[in-house]
């Protein structure tokens, strides 16, 4: 059993003006560190497989499978405001796509194997404690329900790598049915190569947006399904709390994914000025600007692709605008319908909106944890039940609770609400568990000393967040103090 390639990839039958063929630099004497069985299952590879050296070897990026044409997609990207005309894999490379259980293509990604021609002063590797990062965020976020990339195993080495101290080497498999980003189009705009616009679009069109090729303005139409699948990614996003951190145009997928996970995180107490990259100093990617430079993102997207919507500049234009005025209201009613289910309110109210801000404003002065508070709501009895619930006991001024909760006890009772059903309605949409920065940092820390088990523990519990999982309590409480001098930056 093995790793089986497809003899030519999708993207590598485009040609080589779209990347650069590479070989991936050997991981010394590599050990697996984490496999995803259940991901590794969907494509017939089971654990016992994996004690196989050859398996290990591959996924490592020390030998190559049979048809594996390695490769290096070329991008450009909006990097914290300011273009770079040219970026691309810089630690990252393809090895080819591969078929799951149910027929359908993904492309594997080898992240951290070495220099590309995109390497820049990069090593092209990545450490130990990013790959980590990245494998369990992946894996929450696609336990959460929330599209993303996906992670199969991570590999470790000895190789020692300098960052701003000494780490060691790791290898992390990626996948994803494509890796292709709103840089990938920017490049070819600014190098005014049209032509490549066209056969990158036609490419999208065939593989993943196929039920838009026989339509009317088939690239507009594809143009139109990124800002619809940008905004519902960024309403999830901010529903369940999640900072990305870097979100530069070389760094949004075309499919909507959550896409390179660097200095992520998940907000403890509700702070909406929440910046999770430490050398984002401006606060550009702070967690309440998401949706706006999501929609700055777009226009960038938009602006790369306007040959493609119409001969006319000026008809071009118009029909980008059209299209990038959907993402708003998309948004805003993804959050709001979101917000509403994370409430376990059913019906549509106009004064929905006045109760999730009060609410949000009062959790942002008393430091209420995002995740605890809204997963304990939902055992709410309203106002005559317990004094002491657990929603209350959250707040530090309880009282700034129990104002807000007559409102809400209010707006329930208006549509009959019944507290056993919205309660069992409520969990399945506030997850329990989330990938809180002390916790990677945990699973990191006891890694370095080559205890891996508490990566697998992560991913187990992460793959149910809803789930009570009453044995894995702790892990749901509220973070210790040292978190907070956790620092995560860019440099990985
Ligand atoms: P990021 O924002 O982390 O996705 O990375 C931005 C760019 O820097 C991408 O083109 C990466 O491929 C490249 N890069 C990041 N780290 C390294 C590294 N260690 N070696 C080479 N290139 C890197
Ligand atoms: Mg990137």
């Amino acid at each position: 059993m093995s790793i089986c390639i497809e003899s030519e990839s999708r993207f590598s039958s485009l040609g080589e003006a779209f990347y650069s063929k590479v070989r991936p630099e050997p991981l010394p004497d590599p050990y697996l560190v984490s496999l995803n069985t259940a991901l590794a299952a969907k494509f017939g590879l089971h654990e016992h497989a994996l004690a196989q050296q050859s398996l290990l070897e591959i996924l490592s990026g020390n030998r190559l499978p049979e048809g594996a044409e390695p490769l290096a997609m070329l991008y450009a990207g909006h990097q914290f405001g300011h273009f770079v005309p040219q970026l691309g894999d810089g630690r990252a490379l393809m090895l080819g796509d591969i078929r799951d259980e149910n027929g359908k293509l993904w492309e594997l990604q080898l992240k951290g194997a070495g220099i590309t021609p995109y390497s820049r002063s990069g090593d092209g590797r990545a450490v130990l404690r990013s790959t980590i990062r990245e494998y369990l965020c992946s894996e929450a976020m696609h336990g959460l329900g929330i599209p993303t990339t996906r992670a199969l195993c991570i590999t470790g080495s000895d190789e020692e790598v300098y960052r701003e101290q000494i780490e060691t080497a790791a290898v992390l498999v990626r996948m994803a049915p494509s890796h292709i980003r709103f840089g990938s189009f920017e490049v070819f705009y600014y190098r005014n190569q049209h032509d490549r616009l066209q056969q990158l679009a036609d490419h999208l069109l065939a593989h993943h947006f196929a039920h838009l090729r026989e339509g009317d303005r088939p690239y507009l139409a594809m143009f139109a399904e990124v800002v619809a699948s940008t905004a519902q990614l960024i309403a999830q996003w901010q529903l369940v709390g999640f900072a990305h951190g870097v979100m530069n145009t070389d760094n949004m997928s075309m499919l909507g994914l959550t896409l390179d996970y660097g200095p992520y995180g998940f907000l403890d107490s509700y702070d909406p000025d929440y910046i999770c990259n430490h050398s984002d100093h401006e606060g550009r990617y702070a967690f309440s600007k998401q949706p706006s430079i999501g929609q700055w993102n777009l226009t960038c997207l938009a602006q790369a692709m306007l040959p493609l919507f119409d001969a006319e500049p000026d008809t071009a234009v118009e029909l980008a605008q059209d299209a990038l005025n959907g993402y708003e209201p998309i948004l805003v009613q993804a959050y709001a319908d979101g917000m509403r289910a994370k409430l376990g309110l059913l019906e549509k109210r106009q004064e929905d909106h006045a109760l999730v801000t009060d609410l949000l404003q009062k959790m942002q002065v008393n430091e209420v944890d995002y995740t605890r508070f809204f997963r304990a709501l939902a055992e709410y009895m309203g106002e005559e039940g317990p004094v002491s619930c657990a929603a209350a006991n959250e707040f530090v001024d309880r009282e700034a609770f129990h104002a807000w909760a007559k409102d809400y006890t209010l707006r329930l009772a208006q549509e009959n609400s019944q507290d056993e059903k919205r309660a069992m309605a409520m969990r399945r949409v506030n997850p329990k568990y989330v990938l809180r920065n002390y916790l990677a940092q945990t699973a990191i820390e006891k890694a370095m000393e080559k205890d891996f088990s508490e990566i697998d523990r992560l991913l187990q519990l992460l793959s149910l967040p809803f789930d009570e999982q009453p044995e894995h309590e702790h892990y749901a409480a509220l973070p210790p103090d040292w978190s907070k001098r956790i620092s995560v930056s860019c440099s990985s």
